[in-house]
C-alpha cells in the first residue's frame, strides 16, 4: 500500500482506487479476445513508432510514447477496461479491410480508408493534420503503388475527418476537375461554424478532453477511447465540390459504386453512411464505433439527438445489413460477418434508444440531471457487457445529462438552484462555513483518506476559487482529481481530471497556442459568419459609448454588399443590400478581409496603403475596430 503525502507530482493509486479498478476485472468479459483478432486482421505493415514533430519539437503524433502499454495487465493507475481499449487503439498501420478497401489506423485519432477504383483511389476522411495524413499515404503507397487520388469523401463535419486534406489534394486538382470532394449537405457551414462562434473556448476545453499537455505514461494520458490522441499538426480544409443530400443517392466513382444514407443530427450535424455493393462493405462514418459515443462532447458542442441516432441506425440495418460482409468506420477497427454486423448495429441502435427513453422516463418522474446519472449507471443486460458499448469516449453519465439538456436545458427546476452565487462568491462563503481554509482542508483530507474523491473535489474547489495561491489546497485538489482520473473507464474523463491536476500543480502551459481558426477555416467562412463573429467580439462596455453607426461594406471581388449596424452595443447586419445614409461605406475585397483575419495585414495597413477605401467618416470604422476583443485560448479552468 502506498500512501504519500502531498507533493508536486503525480501520485500512485490509493487503496480505494486500486480496489475500484480491480473490481472491473470481474465485471467485464476480459477473456473475450475477438476485438484483438479483428484489430490486427489484414495487417499489411505496422506504422512507424517514430514521432512526427513540429519544427520546435512539439510532438504532432507520437505512437512510440505509448510503448509502456506493452504490459499485459493494467497498472493500478489505469482502469483495466480503458487499458484494454488503449491496447487495441495502439494497433497501428496499413490494413486490408476487404479486397480493394484499405485502412490506415492508429496514425491519428481517426482512420483514413482508401478504396481502390479502376484508375485511382477514393480517400475517405483524411485525418486532422497534413503531417499525419502524409505519413499514412506514404505507407499506403509503399505497398499499393503510386495511385492517384480521384476523389475524397468527408463522412462528416468534424475536423478529424477533413483537416489533413491538403496532404492529398491541391487547389489545382480541384479547379482542373481532376479530384472531386464529396460531403454530406451542410458540411461546410457546420465544419466552420462549430469552430468559430465558441471556437476559442472549445479549443481550450479540448486540451483538457484530449490531455494534450499531459505526459504519456501510466500516470498520464493513455488513450482517449476513440483513439490514442488527437494530432497537433497543420489543419487544412478544402470545401467539397459535390454535396450528397438524399438517402438512396447512388454514384459511381472511378468504377466504384456507392449508395448513400444521410444521417444528419447523429454524431455530427452533417453526416452520412455509405455502402459499396461491389465489395459488400459498409462505411458507418462515426455512427457505429467501438465505444458508446458522445451525445454531448465534453469540450462543448451543441447537444446531439439520441433518438435520431437510433432511428438512423435502424434504417442502416434495413438498407444494408443483409448485403454487408464488413462494416468499417472512421475510428477503430471493422466488424466482419453478416450475423455479427447485424447484432453490432442493433445493439448500438438499442443503446441510444434505451438511454433516450429511460432518461425521459426518469425526467418525468421528476429526477434532475445528477440524480438520473446516479440512477441510470449501466446499460441493460445484453448490452452492458458489449465492449463496443462501454463508455470510453461517450459515457452514460454525461450522455443522460445531455439528453436532459436537450429537452429541459440548464435549469433543473429547483428554485434553490436558479440563481446561486458564482464560484468565487460561493467559495468564500463555503470556506467561511467550514471554519476557514485549514478546517476545510482537514475535512477534505479525511475524505481523501476515505477515498471520497468526488467530495474532496467539490469541497476544495471552493477554497481554490477563494484563494488560488493556497498551495496546500491546490495540491490536495490535484491529488483528488488524479485519483478520480485513475478510476475512469472513459478516456476523456481521465484526460480531463488529469489535466486539471496537472494545471493545479504546474500552472497553465503557454508554450503553444493550439486553435482550429486556421487560414482555410477563415477563408471558408461565409460573410454572414464573419459578421456574426465580429458581433461576438464586440466589447459591450466600449461599444455602449458609441453613437449608433451604420457601415455599408462593398466586396468588389465577390460582388457582395452588407449593411452593418452597431446600436446599443449589438452588431446586426443585412446581407445583400446597403442602408441609405451610412456613416461610412467600406470598399474592399473578400481576399483582403481574409488576409486581415489571418493576420497577414491589418485594417490600418489596408487603409493606409489604399487597399481598403472608406467613404464618409473613417472614425465609424476605426471606433468599431477599437471595440473588438481578442480571445486568448489559454484561459484558466481549475482556478479563477
Ligand atoms: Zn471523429
Amino acid at each position: 500500500m502506498i500512501t504519500e503525502t502531498a507533493s508536486a507530482g503525480p501520485k500512485d493509486a490509493q487503496p480505494s482506487t486500486r480496489a475500484r479498478n480491480e473490481a472491473m476485472l470481474a465485471l467485464l468479459p476480459f477473456s473475450d479476445r475477438q476485438d484483438f483478432e479483428d484489430v490486427s486482421r489484414g495487417l499489411v505493415e505496422a506504422a512507424s513508432t517514430e514521432a512526427i514533430r513540429r519544427p520546435n519539437g512539439f510532438p504532432i503524433w507520437d505512437l512510440g510514447a505509448y510503448s509502456f502499454q506493452d504490459a499485459p495487465t493494467a497498472p493500478a493507475t489505469v482502469n483495466p477496461s480503458l487499458w484494454r481499449q488503449a491496447q487495441l487503439n495502439r494497433v497501428a498501420g496499413l490494413f486490408e479491410v476487404t479486397d480493394r478497401v484499405y485502412q490506415l489506423r492508429g496514425m491519428d485519432i481517426s482512420n483514413i480508408t482508401v478504396v481502390e477504383g479502376d484508375t485511382g483511389i477514393i480517400v475517405i476522411d483524411p485525418f486532422i493534420s497534413t503531417e499525419t495524413a502524409t505519413a499514412a499515404m506514404d505507407l499506403y503507397r509503399r505497398h499499393r503503388g503510386d495511385r492517384r487520388v480521384v476523389a475524397v469523401i468527408y463522412t462528416h463535419s468534424h475536423v478529424d475527418h477533413y483537416g489533413g486534406v491538403r496532404a492529398l489534394v491541391s487547389d489545382d486538382d480541384i479547379t482542373s476537375g481532376r479530384v472531386k470532394i464529396y460531403a454530406p449537405s451542410g458540411f461546410l457551414e457546420n465544419a466552420v461554424s462549430e469552430n468559430v462562434f465558441a471556437g476559442t473556448a472549445m479549443s481550450r476545453r479540448s486540451h483538457f478532453q484530449y490531455g494534450i499537455f499531459l505526459p504519456r505514461n501510466e500516470r498520464g494520458q493513455v488513450d482517449i477511447g476513440l483513439g490514442k490522441a488527437v494530432s497537433s499538426g497543420t489543419i487544412t480544409l478544402i470545401p467539397p465540390t459535390d454535396l450528397i443530400d438524399k438517402t438512396g443517392t447512388r454514384l459511381t466513382i472511378d468504377g466504384v459504386d456507392l449508395e448513400f444514407q444521410m444521417t444528419p443530427g447523429t454524431e455530427a450535424p452533417a453526416e452520412m453512411n455509405f455502402y459499396f455493393p461491389q465489395f459488400r462493405a459498409l462505411c458507418a462514418a462515426e455512427n457505429a464505433t467501438h465505444t458508446l459515443h458522445n451525445l454531448l462532447t465534453l469540450r462543448g458542442a451543441e447537444v446531439r439527438d439520441a433518438k435520431a441516432w437510433s432511428a438512423y441506425l435502424n434504417e442502416t440495418i434495413d438498407l444494408f445489413a443483409d448485403r454487408t460482409d464488413v462494416v468499417f468506420a472512421s475510428h477503430h477497427w471493422p466488424v466482419w460477418g453478416s450475423d455479427r454486423i447485424r447484432g453490432y448495429l442493433e445493439d448500438i441502435r438499442d443503446a441510444y434508444q434505451y438511454l433516450h427513453d429511460q432518461t425521459l422516463r426518469l425526467i418525468n418522474h421528476g429526477l434532475t440531471p445528477m440524480e438520473i446519472a446516479e440512477t441510470l449507471t449501466e446499460l441493460p443486460p445484453g448490452l452492458a457487457d458489449k465492449w463496443y458499448l462501454r463508455g470510453y469516449y461517450g459515457s452514460i453519465s454525461h450522455g443522460v445529462r445531455a439528453i436532459y439538456q436537450r429537452y429541459l436545458g440548464f435549469y433543473d427546476g429547483n428554485p434553490a438552484h436558479l440563481n446561486p452565487h458564482q464560484p468565487t462568491e460561493a467559495g468564500r462563503r463555503y470556506v467561511d462555513l467550514a471554519g476557514g481554509p485549514d478546517a476545510l482542508l482537514d475535512k477534505a483530507r479525511a475524505a481523501y483518506a476515505d477515498g471520497d474523491y468526488r467530495w474532496v473535489a467539490e469541497l476544495v474547489d471552493h477554497l481554490v476559487f477563494t484563494d488560488p495561491t493556497n498551495t496546500a489546497a491546490r495540491e490536495l485538489q490535484a491529488d483528488a482529481l488524479e485519483q478520480l482520473g485513475y478510476q475512469c473507464e472513459n478516456g476523456t474523463w481521465r484526460s480531463l481530471y488529469l489535466s486539471g491536476a496537472h494545471e493545479l500543480r504546474n500552472g497553465v502551459f503557454h508554450g503553444v497556442e493550439l486553435t482550429v481558426a486556421t487560414p482555410d477555416t477563415i477563408r471558408a467562412m461565409s460573410l454572414d459568419l464573419y459578421f456574426d463573429y465580429l458581433g461576438i467580439r464586440l466589447n459591450a462596455d466600449k461599444a455602449a459609448k458609441l453613437p449608433t453607426r451604420t457601415l455599408n461594406w462593398e466586396f468588389t471581388d465577390t460582388d457582395q454588399t452588407y449593411a452593418v449596424t452597431v446600436r446599443h452595443a449589438a452588431l446586426t447586419y443585412r446581407a445583400g443590400r446597403g442602408l441609405p445614409d451610412p456613416d461610412a461605406t467600406i470598399t474592399l475585397t473578400r481576399a483582403l478581409l481574409d488576409q486581415i483575419s489571418i493576420g497577414d495585414t491589418t485594417f490600418e495597413q489596408a487603409i493606409n496603403n489604399g487597399a481598403l477605401r472608406i467613404d464618409g467618416d473613417p472614425a465609424a470604422l476605426t471606433e468599431l475596430l477599437g471595440c473588438l476583443d481578442e480571445f486568448h485560448v489559454m484561459f484558466n479552468i481549475v482556478e479563477p
